[in-house]
């Protein structure tokens, strides 16, 4: 740390990502991203044409993916902003919205980094012992509330009645719902903007729209909350999103079979890596996400998270009070969750751990 650094900073833990390894090849199932290679439109567009013309800044406005945004969800042009990335669009959130905000005790752990990083004051709000969120517990809430819906890393998901509750329970506070992972047999919020006006909704490209390596998001919200971020993202980096990103999300959002089919892939097998750890003794949460969040039987989940590590498969473990003996595992192919299993049972084999039936 410099003698430069502001004193606010100087305590701010910054937000690890999952690993991305260099070299070594691994089954990575450890930072949520889809199995999928990108749409064949999206690979498409990133064409050598367009390659040739990365001499010229990008159009600010993202026109060619925000059009396409607006059309997937019948929403006028202006109720749509395109990010790079939803942690850029959350951060535009903390610059543009929030004095005070408040999040689940068990969610995305960006929340809380992002609101030291803008001076926000954070409440967490515990979930109950399931890790359910109780919608009642945020009612006249009196500041922003971030939710994760599906929330992160636990894949618990509330329908959009409950999400109204809490719409309808702060109508002077901003809702801002992360549906990151709502395309896994979730239902979006987005309907609700009809008649909410405190409701923003934040997607992604990097999960069901296989592009987390493009920087692809958006934000979905009330004409007036989109001119807001619109003034953030103009004044921090108008052009935040590449050309290339650009064509190829928009590419993307116009392939509903590819998305289709992708998504309906992970669902299935989702279910059926859910049961074979069920038949291994494992604790799993019902998730909506393209991840499962389990509980190994009999080893703790860092060491489990070693284990499958030494044995070419990486998954993420979060050393976090109340989670600390779970470990998420993202939803791979069926070859994948396979391989994943039998490095699972490799394990309980050798250290002869004799649990339940399988
Ligand atoms: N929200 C949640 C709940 C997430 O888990 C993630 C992935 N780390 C993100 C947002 C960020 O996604 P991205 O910046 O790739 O759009």
């Amino acid at each position: 740390m410099s003698r430069f650094l502001i004193p606010r900073l100087s305590t701010l833990d910054a937000y690890v990502p999952g690993e991305q390894p260099r070299g070594r090849t691994f089954i990575k199932l450890n930072t949520n991203e889809s199995p999928f290679p990108p749409a064949p439109g999206a690979l498409e567009a990133i064409s050598r044409a367009e390659t040739e013309r990365l001499n010229l800044y990008p159009d600010p406005n993202a026109s060619a993916l925000e059009e396409a945004i607006a059309a997937r969800f019948r929403l006028p042009r202006t109720q749509v902003i395109a990010g790079n990335g939803s942690d850029e669009l959350l951060a535009f959130c903390f610059q543009a919205f929030c004095g005070g905000v408040c999040f689940a005790d068990i969610t995305y752990g960006l929340y809380t980094v992002l609101a030291k990083l803008y001076g926000a004051d954070a409440r967490e709000i515990p979930l109950a012992d399931d890790f359910r969120l109780v919608p009642e517990d945020y009612d006249g809430a009196g500041r922003t509330v971030f939710l994760a819906n599906p929330n992160a890393p636990t894949g618990l998901y509330l329908p959009p009645s409950q999400v109204e509750h809490i719409l309808r329970k702060n109508p002077d506070s901003l809702v801002i719902v992360d549906e990151a992972y709502i395309d896994f047999g979730g239902e979006s919020a987005a309907p609700l903007l009809a008649r909410y006006d405190n409701l923003l909704i934040v997607q992604t490209f990097s999960k069901s729209r296989s592009l987390a390596g493009a920087r692809i998001a958006f934000a979905l919200g009330s004409t007036a909350l989109i001119d807001d971020l619109r003034r953030v993202k103009f004044s921090f980096n108008p052009y935040s999103l590449s050309r290339l990103a650009i064509v190829a999300g928009a590419a993307a959002m116009a392939d509903e079979p590819y998305f289709a089919a992708c998504t309906q892939a992970v669902i299935e097998t989702r279910a059926f890596a859910a049961s074979e750890f069920r038949a291994r003794g494992f604790d799993v949460a019902d998730s909506v996400a393209n991840f499962l969040f389990v509980r190994p039987p009999c080893l703790t989940g860092r060491k489990y998270t070693e284990e499958l590590r030494a044995r070419g498969v990486l998954v993420r473990h979060f050393a976090k009070p109340r989670i600390d003996s779970f470990v998420r595992i993202t939803i791979g192919t069926p070859e994948q969750m396979r391989a994943l299993l039998d490095a699972t049972d490799n394990y309980l084999e050798e250290s002869s751990w004799t649990g339940a039936q399988r």
